[in-house]
C-alpha cells in the first residue's frame, strides 16, 4: 500500500465481482450466528456501505439509501451491527458527528486529518500499532484496536493561508 492514499478514492481497481459480494456474505453468516436473517433493506445497506469511499457519516449513507430503503432507524441498525462484525468501524475525525470506515480486507493504518477542510490522509507504517501493542503488553491490557491520528492542516490549506 502506498503511504500516502487519498480516500476518497472509490473501489481499488481489478476488485472483482466475488470481492464485491463479500461483504453481503460475512454479514448473512454473522446474522445467522445470531439468530437474525438478511432481509432486502439490511442487504441495500450492505450494498451501499461499500459502494461508498472508505470513509464515510451515517448521513451520507441515509441519503444514499433513501427512496430504496424506507426507515431510517434500519439504517443506523444495519450499521450497527456492521460494526459488531467487524465489517466497518467507527472512527472519529474529531467532529461531533461519527465516521465510519471499512475495515474488511484493510490492514492496519493511520489517518491525517485536516482541520480546515476535512481531508483524511491514509498511511500504513509497519511500527504503527507496535508502540500501542507494547504498551498495552506492559498493562495487560487486551488490546482490540488501535487508531493512531494525527490534525493539522494539509498541504492545500497550508498554500491557501499564504
Ligand atoms: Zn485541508
Ligand atoms: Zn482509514
Amino acid at each position: 500500500m502506498a503511504n500516502k492514499r487519498q480516500v476518497d478514492a472509490s473501489v481499488a481497481p481489478g476488485q472483482s465481482e466475488r470481492e464485491m459480494n463479500r461483504p453481503v456474505e460475512l454479514f448473512e453468516a454473522f446474522l445467522r450466528r445470531r439468530g437474525l436473517h438478511i432481509t432486502q433493506p439490511r442487504r441495500a445497506v450492505v450494498e451501499t456501505v461499500f459502494a461508498l469511499p472508505t470513509h464515510f457519516e451515517a448521513a451520507e449513507l441515509w441519503a444514499a439509501l433513501r427512496g430504496s430503503v424506507s426507515s431510517a432507524a434500519t439504517v443506523y441498525r444495519t450499521l450497527e451491527l456492521l460494526e459488531q462484525a467487524g465489517l466497518v468501524r467507527r472512527v472519529s475525525f474529531g467532529e461531533a458527528h461519527a465516521h465510519y470506515e471499512h475495515t474488511l480486507g484493510r490492514e492496519d493504518h493511520g489517518h491525517l486529518v485536516c482541520r480546515d477542510c476535512g481531508k483524511v490522509i491514509e498511511f500504513s507504517d509497519p511500527g504503527l500499532t507496535q508502540v500501542v501493542a507494547r504498551a498495552a503488553a506492559r498493562h495487560g491490557f487486551n488490546l482490540s484496536e488501535a487508531v493512531i491520528q494525527g490534525y493539522g492542516l494539509c498541504r492545500a490549506c497550508q498554500a491557501k493561508r499564504l
